[in-house]
């Protein structure tokens, strides 16, 4: 039920689980999180905490004293964390960014689970993505599991498109060392078009069209006409859905992802990493879509 109450019944034995970041206002992932918890029959809880950049590893020495579970890591902390953590995965390491924390007997270790919400909704049928370009709007953080994620899929080019030409290179740069060792090109914005005949997937990492500027789109509709008939646009934008620019593509006849099934399955991956248990995931999409006023699938 996607608005079955969450057991309010906290007791000593009760396990908590959180999301830092800063803001933590508007998450979508504390009632998620907590209907999937419930779901599964688990006594914990999971708490928003609003941590201040400045104090990230005070934060961590505290949620580790206060015996916390695992807990999520949201902007503007997802790269600064990594510092702070015993182990960081090998994929965590590669894309540069940290999202999902567990204890372990040595301390914190981390993941990232954004590459994986990124591709899981990439991954249904047996498209062949080993000829395909895939072009990535924005460089930054959530640019970097992008691009990890065009990796995985095995995208024969991937161009990030920015507006700042030092930003561009040092977005480049730090991927010198990755092992991940993404086929990257870099561009700027007015070279867009002169790229979209040969693209595949487009993806929309800026928040251009986020609530509440929702008239706004990153690339114009003549622009989409570009686009080959069987391209993906997916904008990573999760509030409108759709945004300007789905619908735009919707009415250039492209399939279309929105940034719901990101989130869904992001936060799915790092429950099952707390609990050993397989997420709820269904559930988790129910209500998150009840929660951003979407209507149920
Ligand atoms: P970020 O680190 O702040 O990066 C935003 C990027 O967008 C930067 O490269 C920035 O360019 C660019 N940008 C911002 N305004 C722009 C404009 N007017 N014109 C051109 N470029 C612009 O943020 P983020 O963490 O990557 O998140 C970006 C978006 O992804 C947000 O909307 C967020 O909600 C969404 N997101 C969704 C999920 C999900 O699960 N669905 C997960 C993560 C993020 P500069 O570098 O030049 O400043």
């Amino acid at each position: 039920m996607a608005n079955s109450p969450v057991s309010l019944a906290i007791s000593g034995k009760t396990q908590v689980f959180g999301i830092i970041g800063d803001p933590i206002e508007h998450s979508m992932s504390p009632p998620m999180q907590n209907a999937a918890l419930n779901a599964l029959g688990i006594d914990g809880v999971y708490v928003p905490f609003r941590v201040e950049a400045a104090k990230v590893a005070e934060a961590l020495t505290g949620l580790w004293a206060l015996n916390v579970r695992g807990f999520n890591v949201t902007i503007p902390h997802k790269q600064a964390v990594m510092a702070e953590l015993c182990h960081v995965s090998d994929l965590a390491q590669a894309v540069g960014a940290v999202n999902t924390v567990w204890r372990t007997a040595a301390g914190w270790a981390g993941t990232n689970t954004d590459v994986l919400g990124f591709v899981s909704p990439l991954k249904v049928g047996d498209r062949d993505w080993t000829q395909s370009r895939a072009v990535v709007l924005g460089n930054g953080g959530a640019a970097r599991a992008v691009v990890a994620g065009g990796v995985e899929l095995g995208c024969a080019e991937i161009w990030v498109v920015g507006r700042d030409r030092d930003r561009l290179n040092t977005f480049a740069a730090s991927w010198a060392d990755s092992p991940l060792r993404p086929p990257l090109h870099t561009a700027l914005w007015p070279d867009l078009t002169a790229l979209l005949a040969d693209t595949h997937l487009l993806v929309n990492t800026t928040p251009i069209g986020m609530s509440p500027r929702v008239d706004a789109t990153p690339v114009a509709a003549d622009a989409l006409a570009h686009l080959p008939a069987t391209a993906i646009a997916y904008d990573l934008i999760y509030t409108p859905s759709p945004t300007q620019f789905l619908a735009l593509a919707t009415q250039r006849g492209l399939h279309t992802v929105d940034g719901v099934e990101m989130l869904v399955q992001q936060g799915a991956a790092a429950l099952t990493l707390w609990t050993q248990q397989p997420a709820p995931v269904d559930l988790m999409r129910q209500v998150l879509r009840s929660h951003l006023g979407l209507s149920p699938l």
